[in-house]
């Protein structure tokens, strides 16, 4: 399966579109645009067979009342929970599409950013949308401190080689958060010595792993030792919600200075 993240919103919210294509079909994750999608499609004569959201916000749907015009037969798959207009089939927590006869996606709900927010997984990639972002993660818009640590926790879980493919690229600014929450982190060091990514091109395979996003992702690492000791300092309490709220609280302040 071949992956490639298209730009889209890319003077405001920085947006990824992955596109999966194999042969002449092709699968589309989180379309908040639609012309460099169709563009794609038609000069790669890909089929588009579905359409997956990981969430409703505009910037995850707002290319696909124009993709189902240009591509009818495509099925619109998204939460089931609080299920949105825009989705035709609705996904939970341990369903799974097969894309291919060797590559399907299992759906796991991630909610947090939102109250029902889903993520998409196999050994070869995982889209976590606005769940977990490369090197720091998404605001909560809808759902609960205790349900993102509870997601992060899950998606901890899989293993360190799986591909990570999120929906913004906002790695700069994570990494100055990273560094200033962590700045004992070597790994962390090293991968903000790495160039970046030169967005807004085609992105061809994964921004990360999971492993990388393990080890130096603060929001992934919000109950080690080191960040724990930082974030009581900060009022928290020694609980996954209280110290993710602490993280998250702190990188919205973080933000709003920069
Ligand atoms: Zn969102």
């Amino acid at each position: 399966m071949n992956i490639v993240g298209l730009p889209a919103l890319i003077d405001t919210y920085e947006n990824y579109i992955w596109i999966l294509y194999e042969a002449d079909k092709a699968w589309v994750v989180d379309p908040g645009e639609s012309i460099q999608v169709i563009d794609f499609l038609k000069q790669n004569k890909l089929n588009l067979q579905a359409i997956l959201i990981t969430h409703t916000h505009f910037d995850h749907i707002n290319g696909v009342p124009a993709l189902k015009e240009t591509f009818p037969e495509a099925v619109v798959y998204g939460p089931a929970k609080n299920q949105h207009r825009t989705i035709e089939t609705g996904l939970s927590h341990g369903d799974v599409i097969a894309l291919t006869t060797n590559f399907s996606l299992a759906v796991f709900d991630t909610p947090g950013h939102t109250a029902n927010h889903i993520s998409f997984y196999n050994e070869q990639a995982l889209f976590c949308g606005d769940t977990l972002f490369t090197a720091g993660c998404g605001l909560v818009l809808g759902g609960t401190a205790e349900e993102f640590s509870q997601s992060i926790i899950k998606l901890r879980d899989l293993p360190d080689s799986t591909p990570f493919y999120c929906a913004h690229e906002y790695t700069a600014d994570n990494l100055k958060f990273a560094l200033l929450v962590e700045p004992g982190n070597e790994q962390l060091q090293q991968r903000a010595k790495q160039p970046l990514f030169d967005y807004p091109q085609i992105h061809k395979g994964p921004l990360s792993t999971l492993g990388e996003e393990k080890n130096t992702n603060p929001f992934m690492r919000f109950d080690d030792p080191t960040i724990k000791t930082e974030l009581m300092k900060r009022g928290a309490t020694d609980s996954p919600t209280s110290l993710f709220k602490t993280l998250r609280e702190w990188k919205d302040q973080f933000d709003q200075q920069a």
